[in-house]
């Protein structure tokens, strides 16, 4: 390496923001950037990024069924996407001669995949490791999902979100829109009415995006809702979503053995309730919701 060691942190940064380009038109594809974080993981937790096919078709196919977008595709084919076309962008190899998307000669030949060695060499880095961890993480999912996404990978989310930024630029956020969007609901949950306050302060309540910040969601009224911490997760890992009338649907592939959790069938169906003169979620913003996060289908009563 000629250059300095922070031209070579800047590339590494680059080549795996370049993942995030695949995207157009707000669609979702997190599959390759899951499989860096997974690679990240195991490279922290073993010194070696080496992950086998094995796990690819059990860990990597949990990862992109609850944290990706809703799919009919199969698991182990769902992996094994990523798994081989990460390849083609200079970051991934296989310790085979395999061709793309085919499950069957991934497990045939026990295929082990890993980072390209001068990348996993730079990403022993701590510092660097962590850097491109949030950097992939943040521009995939919002605030309420990365930590579990982290965790998901064996990463430490405080370590990592938390971490001193000299690295990424970020899209500027307008600090108004948080406040604008729990007045214009009265300071209580959308969903379930919650208005819980500490002193003069609101507690336990937030301002959810519809359409995801991170795909191009605006800080306006229509694409927000006030939600409970809780039904704020539940909305975001598609769990609750909205439905053409703006009815609350609960997907039916939420399952809860509790009284308490069993509550939150309770919603399924029901209206939001605005104040008077709220704009409601606008319809482009719902669609994109519902095609790129909820996990339908919806209950049937
Ligand atoms: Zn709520």
């Amino acid at each position: 390496m000629i250059h300095g060691v922070v031209d070579q942190q800047n590339e590494v940064l680059a080549r795996l923001s370049s993942l995030r380009q695949h995207q157009q038109g707000g669609t979702r594809s997190p599959h390759k950037p899951l499989l860096v974080l997974l690679a990240l993981g195991q490279l922290s937790a073993t010194g070696t990024s080496e992950i086998s096919w094995a796990t690819a078709a059990t860990k990597l196919a949990d990862l992109i069924r609850d944290y990706g977008p809703p799919s009919a595709t199969q698991p182990a084919q769902s992996a094994a996407y990523p798994f081989t076309r990460l390849r083609s962008d200079g970051i991934w190899t296989l310790n085979a001669d395999v061709p793309m998307d085919r499950v069957q000669p991934l497990a045939a030949n026990a295929v082990v995949g890993r980072l390209e060695p001068l990348l996993e060499q730079a990403l022993r880095d701590a510092g660097l490791a962590a850097a491109a961890a949030r950097q992939l993480v943040e521009s995939e999912f919002p605030p309420t999902i990365a930590p579990d996404v982290l965790m998901a990978v064996g990463l430490d989310p405080d370590a990592i979100l938390g971490a001193a930024d000299g690295y990424t630029a970020r899209r500027r956020r307008r600090g108004s829109w948080p406040v604008a969007i729990l007045e214009a609901w009265d300071r209580q949950c959308a969903f379930c009415g919650f208005d819980g306050q500490l002193g003069a302060a609101t507690v336990g309540i937030e301002a959810a995006h519809v359409r995801w910040f991170t795909f191009g969601g605006p800080d306006a009224v229509d694409n927000g809702l006030a939600l409970c911490s809780l039904h704020h997760k539940l909305f975001d890992r598609g769990v609750l979503g909205l439905g053409d009338d703006l009815r609350i649907i609960v997907s039916s592939r939420f399952t809860s053995r509790t009284t308490a959790g069993q509550s939150v069938y309770e919603l399924h169906g029901r209206p939001l309730r605005p104040r008077p003169g709220t704009s409601l979620p606008a319809a482009a913003h719902v669609d994109w919701h519902t095609n790129e996060v909820f996990k339908g289908p919806g209950l049937t009563l």
